[in-house]
């Protein structure tokens, strides 16, 4: 322990681990306010047809504002979520929050989008997750086929057995699914085939390694979309930040692209004003 390492080094550690739990017991308790005070919102970040840019959808990101410390971003508290078990209810929000949009936009005359919600693994393990998400989007009276969830590959393939039971639940009553973050976990190639998902989801390293990694970053890509399509699966790209990827993405038949170059999670008003203005002028926003 510090302590045995001498006086000083006790000293030392002391303040910084009181503060990390302190800032742990601000971000719960302030998670747990902004549930109450439906003060969380969700930003959306564009998909697009991978041949000919036309939008296809959007991924839902969830984004806090704390009224102290600031913006807290998904990567930290997601995961103190997790731990605590307030997951479950910040995932039940956004979706609730998802089919509210889609109301809305609907309303407004916008297309019909496919929205993109993430799924972290407690979710997922969650014995009521299907029927819970379902009932959701039967009390809003939106389709299951508006959302696809998004299932990170590591946690697929750590309890293989029990995510392939989920799918096809989520498949039973009308969700479709997606294997995010496809490449960084350990893919067990046999279960890819098992799990039937609908989109896999080419890791951003990969999209990348398209300009990093010259012919051999092509090859992965390459092999990736030959397996997808194999195997019936739409292939997306994920943190496309160049033209160069871009051209590279379309020349590899990758069907939906995702990322910076396109554009960035925008609020929901800003997302409106970026589909009307596609559908004015659907040129291409990335190669020009
Ligand atoms: P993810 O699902 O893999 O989402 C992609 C992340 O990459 C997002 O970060 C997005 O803003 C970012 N990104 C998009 N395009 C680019 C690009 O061109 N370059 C770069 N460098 N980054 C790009 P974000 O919004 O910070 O979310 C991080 C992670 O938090 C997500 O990774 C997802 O795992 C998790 N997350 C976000 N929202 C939710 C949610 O509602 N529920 C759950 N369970 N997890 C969520
Ligand atoms: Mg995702
Ligand atoms: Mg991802
Ligand atoms: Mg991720």
């Amino acid at each position: 322990s510090a302590k045995q390492n001498g006086r000083n080094t006790y000293r030392h550690y002391e303040p910084a681990m009181g503060e990390q739990a302190m800032r742990l017991l601000l971000l719960q308790q302030g998670l747990q306010e902004a549930l109450t005070h439906d003060t969380l919102t969700l930003h959306f970040q564009p998909k697009f047809d991978g041949a000919t840019q036309r939008l296809t959808g959007a991924e839902a990101l969830i984004r806090w504002n704390h009224p102290t410390l600031g913006i807290v971003p998904p990567s930290e508290f997601i995961p103190i979520s997790e731990r605590s078990g307030q997951i479950i209810e910040i995932g039940y929000w956004v979706v609730r929050h998802v089919c509210r949009q889609l109301r809305e936009w609907e309303r407004q005359g916008m297309p019909d989008l496919v929205i993109a919600v993430n799924l972290s693994p407690k979710q997922l393990a969650h014995p009521d997750i299907v029927e819970g998400m379902h009932a959701i989007t039967r009390e809003a009276g939106i389709s299951p086929r508006r959302i696809i969830f998004e299932i990170t590959e590591s946690v697929a393939m750590d309890n293989a057995r029990m995510t392939g039971e989920v799918i096809r639940a989520f498949h039973r009553v009308g969700f479709e699914v997606a294997i995010d973050d496809f490449g960084t976990g350990y893919s067990s190639l046999a279960y890819l085939q098992q799990f039937r998902v609908q989109q896999l989801k080419i890791d951003r390293f990969f999209t990348n390694g398209l300009d990093t990694h010259g012919e051999e970053g092509e090859a992965i890509v390459s092999a990736i979309v030959a397996l997808a399509h194999s195997l019936k699966m739409q292939v997306v790209a994920e943190g496309v930040e160049t033209e160069s990827q871009m051209r590279k993405l379309r020349d590899l038949s990758c069907d939906q692209v995702q990322g910076y170059l396109l554009a960035r999670p925008l609020p929901s008003d800003e997302f409106e004003r970026f589909v009307r203005a596609q559908q004015q002028q659907p040129d291409a926003p990335g190669l020009s």
